[in-house]
């Protein structure tokens, strides 16, 4: 594919563990990067979720881990990784994409995602679609298949029937508990999903995708497919997937804002989505991030009750998590 900038890192921490263990960091055309892969499962969860239930969401992370590190462990790339372990999660009714995604005011599903590749800031995006089975392999199409960053609606969809990819009759994604919630009117239901990987060659992917949020006006897209809102990834700096409310991640244009910070004033993962999120707290408004930088450090920030997140590094070092 594109043209392959290699980094090769040799350091892993997470979040505050900054500075085990600092080699050197030098351009090479070796693959000596040590993939990570973090995900998260929507920052919508709170504190009455159900045992039962918090089991399924640790469940479907753990699945989503393993299917996008093995890609990574055995030399595959971060953009499969991405796609791969999104697809589980798509898959999964528990999450807010795919197969689980929420209702809108009219009871139908409308989905968003998006993928970027860090390499070149090449990038997919897919919104308003109601038959693609699993709108991140449509998204990851349109990046590499079409000459466009963004499609939606039928449009989208026809490209996703050339190419092949699995339609299905919208009542594959039908649920009677997800609709009698839109008719209770209980909107806000942020369990979108995301996945960030690097890769042996330092390559960084971000993926995003979700149902958007239930009871949504038809024809609303969240940041979800929004390049710089809810995804982004940027080799040299850092990748990152939003959950939260969109209208709000596309104004303040929230991943692209978390990796500007640390290209430009030198943050650290942590301090800013620290600072990113805390915007959007103290305007009262709920959202979480995952975020990877180019050496494997990880921050994983969130305002809400409970964001459904999870992460495994080379060392073996994982977490599966919901609460703080
Ligand atoms: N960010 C998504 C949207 O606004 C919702 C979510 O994260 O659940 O569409």
């Amino acid at each position: 594919m594109k043209n392959q900038i290699i980094i090769a890192t040799f350091f892993f921490t997470f979040n505050c563990f900054a500075g085990m263990n600092t080699e050197d960091t030098s351009i090479s055309e070796e693959s000596t990067a040590k993939p990570v892969i973090v995900i998260h499962g929507g920052a919508g969860w709170s504190q009455n979720t159900s045992d039962e239930i918090q089991d399924a969401i640790k469940a479907g992370l753990k699945t989503a881990l393993d299917s996008g590190f093995s890609i990574l462990e055995s030399g595959g790339s971060s953009l499969d990784a991405v796609e791969a372990a999104i697809v589980t999660l798509e898959d999964n009714p528990v999450f807010n994409a795919g197969r689980g995604s929420v209702y809108t005011a009219e009871e139908k599903q409308e989905m968003d995602a998006s993928i970027m590749s860090g390499i070149d800031q090449d990038a997919g995006a897919v919104a308003s679609i109601s038959r693609v089975k699993n709108p991140i392999k449509l998204a990851r199409y349109i990046m590499e298949h079409t000459d466009h960053v963004m499609m939606a609606g039928q449009g989208a969809e026809k490209i996703a029937e050339q190419g092949g990819l699995d339609l299905v009759d919208p009542s594959y994604f039908h649920s009677d508990n997800r609709l009698k919630r839109v008719k209770k009117q209980k909107a806000k239901k942020n369990s979108t999903v995301g996945a960030l990987a690097i890769d042996k060659w330092g390559n960084i992917t971000a993926g995003t995708s979700t149902g958007g949020r239930s009871n949504k006006l038809p024809g609303r897209i969240g940041d979800s497919p929004i390049i710089g809102a809810g995804t982004w990834a940027q080799n040299n700096v850092c990748g990152v997937s939003g959950t939260g409310h969109g209208e709000y991640f596309i104004r303040y244009n929230v991943a692209r804002e978390i990796c500007a910070r640390m290209e430009y004033l030198q943050l650290s993962v942590g301090e800013a989505s620290a600072q990113v999120i805390g915007q959007l707290t103290a305007i009262d408004i709920e959202g979480g991030v995952i975020v990877l930088d180019k050496n494997g450090n990880i921050s994983m920030e969130f305002n809400t009750d409970g964001m459904a997140r999870a992460y495994r590094n080379s060392e073996g070092n994982e977490m599966i998590a919901i609460y703080k």
